[in-house]
């Protein structure tokens, strides 16, 4: 089972599982993903989409949800800071309930479970770059809290179900991870400087631009989070990439590679936005074997490809 399975990064990872022979049921309300996004699996043999709301309890009736899971894979919850503001009480519980819910039934299924955690959950960072051994520094009280600390709790449910029931986990802490099937307006610097700089409108880069993302093409990230699932590591572990950038720079690159006559400019900056962003990567190269491969570049040009092709 993949939560979210419509979504950007579960829709990638779905595509991956199909293709080394696993059956996915993906669950999805479609809250912030689209069906879209998986219609290229419509006809798939192995492959069964839900719509539910994974915060309620799971239709009982779903023939493809009575069936035992090997593996139940939490990826549902909105994700970009426009759904923090306008999504607030869907994350809470998407992290809250969704998660005791399915790990309930990881338990009751002897189900590997696969927590999608985030880079948020070290908040603005007081260590750079970041190693799991860090706690973070969130504001518990902020506009980005109902996501940071909805995932915190979801990793310590995550937690203490493996250590109360003897639960197989993992959990992976995404860094900012880019590509295909994104949607154009989530608010999130890369499809917004990419549909900004395809319009030839200004490209509207946040503060001095001088924050920094280290940013991930979305097939490397899915590598990462498969290499999770087959390795029994409990985590939680980084997956992302060391290409640290300046959100300038970021804005710069994109409007050159996608030869656009937009120019950068700078508007207000929201509240706790991280001033620094990079994993420490330690643990996945040793733990996992890996290794992130696409040049960002290539993985910026496959971006802006996706984006020209639906404006
Ligand atoms: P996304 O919004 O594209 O995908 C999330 C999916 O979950 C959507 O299809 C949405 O409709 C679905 N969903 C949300 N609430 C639901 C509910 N209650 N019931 C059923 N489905 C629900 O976002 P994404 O960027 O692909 O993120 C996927 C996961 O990865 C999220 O858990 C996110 O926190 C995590 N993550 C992503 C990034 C990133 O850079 N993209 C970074 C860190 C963590």
């Amino acid at each position: 089972m993949v939560t979210g399975g419509a979504g950007f990064v579960p829709s990638h990872l779905v595509d991956a599982l199909l293709a080394r022979g696993a059956t996915v049921v993906a669950v999805d309300n479609f809250i912030t993903g689209s069906k879209e996004n998986v219609a290229h699996l419509a006809e798939h043999p192995r492959f069964t989409l839900i719509e539910a709301d994974i915060s309620e309890p799971l239709p009982s009736h779903t023939e493809a949800l009575a069936k035992r899971f090997d593996a139940i894979m939490h990826f549902a919850s909105p994700a970009s800071p426009t759904d923090f503001a306008q999504l607030p009480l869907e994350i809470l519980r998407v992290g809250s309930v969704a998660t005791l819910q399915l790990l309930d039934r990881a338990h009751a299924d002897r189900a590997r479970f696969i927590m999608a955690s985030t880079s948020e959950a070290y908040g603005d960072p007081l260590v750079h770059p970041q190693p799991e051994t860090y706690w973070g520094n969130v504001n518990p009280v902020g506009v980005r809290s109902v996501y940071d600390e909805a995932k915190r709790f979801s990793e310590a449910a995550t937690m203490a179900y493996h250590r109360f029931h003897g639960l197989d986990v993992g959990i992976v802490r995404i860094f900012n991870t880019y590509g295909p099937r994104m949607r154009p307006d989530d608010g999130r610097a890369i499809p917004t400087f990419v549909s900004q700089a395809l319009r030839g409108e200004p490209i509207t880069v946040h503060g001095t631009g001088e924050q920094t993302r280290s940013i991930c093409y979305v097939d490397d990230l899915v590598r990462g989070i498969v290499a999770l699932l087959d390795s029994g590591e409990t985590g939680p572990i980084n997956c992302g990439t060391e290409h640290e950038m300046t959100m300038r720079e970021l804005a710069e690159t994109i409007v050159r590679l996608s030869g656009s006559s937009s120019q950068v400019t700078f508007v207000p900056r929201g509240a706790d936005d991280p001033e620094k962003r990079r994993p420490d990567l330690t643990l996945a190269r040793t733990l996992l074997g890996y290794e992130p491969t696409v040049d960002p570049e290539d993985g910026l040009r496959r971006t802006i490809e996706y984006f020209a092709t639906r404006a």
